[in-house]
């Protein structure tokens, strides 16, 4: 199957949710399948590889919560390092902290100050990118903690959404853009 085929296949319209008039899209009959599933951790797992395919990353980082299914075998498969993009109050070590707008009130991620070495060169990965806010706030955290963002990649983008624009200057992929 092709990579565009197995996101097709894999990634499903749940209307209303979790709200009246919002389409979810859920990935978790993609991470039910076996083969699409790998497919789709080296699909992204090429965002972290210079142009010869070797690796260039030290660290992955998943967004809390799918981010971390879809960036831990991306890490395994790059040699590199998992670090946790968590919501406030989950980390237990001395964290920083980045807060963004959402449609109603505001949200807060954490990482733990001591998740990267000085120029660590780091991957992040999300499932979703809609307005951007998630993104560019964890982008905020890990250049707090000196590291160097590589690379932004997503399974699926939102294109009816901002956050292309909003993170305009930023190396940003994904799978598919819908
Ligand atoms: P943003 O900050 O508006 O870009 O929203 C992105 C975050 O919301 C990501 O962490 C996604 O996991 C989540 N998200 C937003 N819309 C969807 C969706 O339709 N399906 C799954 N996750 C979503």
């Amino acid at each position: 199957r092709s990579l565009e085929q197995v996101l097709k296949d894999g990634i499903r319209d749940v209307p209303d949710y979790p709200q009246p008039g919002v389409v979810f899209k859920d990935i978790t009959p993609l991470l039910a399948d076996h083969s699409g599933f790998a497919q789709v951790v080296e699909a992204l797992a090429a965002s972290g590889k210079d142009d010869d395919g070797t690796p260039a990353v030290d660290k992955v980082v998943g967004i809390e919560a799918r981010g971390f299914i879809l960036a831990a075998p991306v890490a395994l498969a790059l040699g590199a390092g998992f670090v946790p993009v968590r919501k406030q109050g989950k980390l237990p070590a001395a964290t920083y902290a980045e807060s963004y707008a959402l449609e109603y009130g505001e949200a807060t991620i954490e990482v733990h100050q001591d998740a990267f070495a000085p120029g660590d060169r780091v991957l992040v990965i999300d499932d979703v990118l809609a307005t951007g806010g998630t993104v560019e706030a964890c982008l905020r955290l890990i250049r707090r903690c000196e590291a160097e963002v590589t690379a932004t990649a997503v399974l699926l983008e939102l294109s009816f959404l901002p956050g292309r624009d909003r993170l305009a200057g930023e190396n940003v992929s994904a799978l598919v853009t819908v």
